[in-house]
Parts: C-alpha cells; sequence; structure tokens
C-alpha cells in the first residue's frame, strides 16, 4: 500500500512537555496559571513514566485461535505497489502467503485463503470469508511503496486493541527475517480490518520501492524466511507470549 491511500496514527508518540513561556507567569492570572501549571507538569511527567513502564505491555491479545485467514493483498488487474524492479507486490505477497499456509498446516492450524492465485478479490469480501470463520486470526500481507525511495522496512498494522499485541509478535519475528528497519506496530482504518470480526492485521513486509528492501524481497529465499517469521509470530501469539518490543 502506498503512504497516500491511508492516514497512519503513530501509536509510539514522543510526549511533549509545554515548553516555558515568560508571558504565562506574567499576567493578572499568574498565580492561577502557576497552580495550573505545577498542577499540569507533574500529571504529564507521571503519565510519560507511566507510558514508559506499559511499554511491551499488549493486554490480552487474540486469545484462543485454531484458524488462520491468510490474505494475499492486491491481485489481477490490482498489482499493488511496483517494485523498482522485479515483481509487483500483489505476486510476492501471493508467493509469501503460499509458503505460509504448509507451515501453519504444519503447526496444526486450519487454513483459510482469500485468494491462493492471481485473482482479484474485492475487499469486502476478503473481510467477509474472516468474519465467517469462527475461531479464526486474519493476516493480511502486503508490501509497502513510497514515492521516496529512502522510507524501508516493516510495520505492522492493527485496528482493534485485542489484536495489537499479535502485531508485536509478527513485528519481533519479521524484524528477523532480513536486516530491515523496525518502523513499529501502528494503528490503522484498513477496510480489511477495521470491518473484521476477528483479531486481524495487516502485514508491511518491507517497501518495494526502496532498492535494498526490493533486492531482498525479490529473492525467494528471503520470503521463505519472512513467511517462517510471520508464523513464528502467529504462535508466538497463541501461546500469549508478550512481545519485547
Ligand atoms: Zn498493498
Amino acid at each position: 500500500m502506498g503512504f497516500k491511500e491511508i492516514s497512519i496514527v503513530r501509536t509510539r508518540q514522543p510526549v511533549r512537555l509545554p515548553s516555558g513561556n515568560g508571558y504565562f507567569f506574567g499576567g493578572a492570572k499568574a498565580g492561577v496559571l502557576r497552580i495550573f501549571l505545577m498542577a499540569f507538569l507533574p500529571l504529564v511527567v507521571a503519565l510519560f513514566f507511566v507510558g514508559c513502564a506499559g511499554f511491551g505491555d499488549y493486554g490480552t491479545g487474540a486469545g484462543a485461535f485454531d484458524t488462520v485467514v491468510l490474505d494475499a493483498g492486491h491481485g489481477a488487474h490490482d498489482l499493488g505497489a511496483r517494485s523498482v524492479r522485479g515483481e509487483p507486490e500483489k505476486m510476492l505477497a501471493l508467493d509469501v502467503v503460499l509458503r505460509m499456509k504448509p507451515l501453519l498446516e504444519d503447526a496444526g492450524y486450519r487454513v483459510v485463503m482469500t485468494r491462493d492465485r492471481d485473482v482479484f478479490i474485492p475487499l469486502e469480501t476478503r473481510a467477509a470469508i474472516s468474519n465467517r470463520n469462527r475461531g479464526a486470526i486474519f493476516v493480511s500481507i502486503h508490501f509497502n511503496w513510497a514515492k521516496k525511495r529512502s522510507p524501508e522496512g516493516i510495520e505492522i498494522y492493527y485496528f482493534s486493541e485485542r489484536s495489537r499485541r499479535l502485531a508485536a509478535n509478527i513485528l519481533e519475528e519479521s524484524l528477523r527475517a532480513y536486516r530491515c528497519a523496525d518502523r513499529g506496530v501502528k494503528f490503522a482504518r484498513f477496510h480489511v480490518l477495521r470491518n473484521n470480526l476477528r483479531p486481524s492485521v495487516l502485514c508491511e513486509l518491507g517497501f518495494v520501492s526502496n532498492p535494498y528492501d526490493n533486492q531482498m524481497l525479490q529473492n525467494p529465499r528471503v520470503r521463505q524466511r519472512l513467511a517462517e517469521a510471520v508464523v513464528r509470530g502467529i504462535i508466538d501469539e497463541r501461546r500469549g507470549k508478550s512481545p519485547r518490543l
């Protein structure tokens, strides 16, 4: 997916303390303001430290599941992102889910695929396939694109809070698949996540617009390592592992 399609809300916003401005201490209401700031500043600082303490705490997670709905992004006339060289996003995504399927089955999961070949599946259908599978999680595989060549790395998106730990578990494992940048776990209102009744994540496993990432992603051995990594993240989540990220 390209940057322009979506609005991203970063989950790791730095806490900005209000900067000291002499004006606020000077006027007629100086006393009230001083009291307000004295009460407010420690609160901000306290919240910052609570935030740090909670770092790595991803809540209850996705719970029990025995089915994985694998969703390869795009397909047919919808190429997804064009790579700087080689296969477009739709083919790379399909390749990764086809590699994931036997690994998940070996681990004892039932696997449902929204597509297993180069066909177009509307977004509503993808979410509907997930929604009719009880006891499932939904894992969508994509590759990223940006206008500039510099953006690189992996980011995993979630919408519902119970999907956040799954996203973090997948991110933690994926970052080991190839030397890549950690872009974090992010909240997004993507259609397939927003309309999904199951714990669901959308994995952007590198930028095909970045020459380094793309060179890696065009390599079938790297895609195999990515497939194995995402599956490990799913198994970690099922075991209730708390990511260290
Ligand atoms: Zn995409």
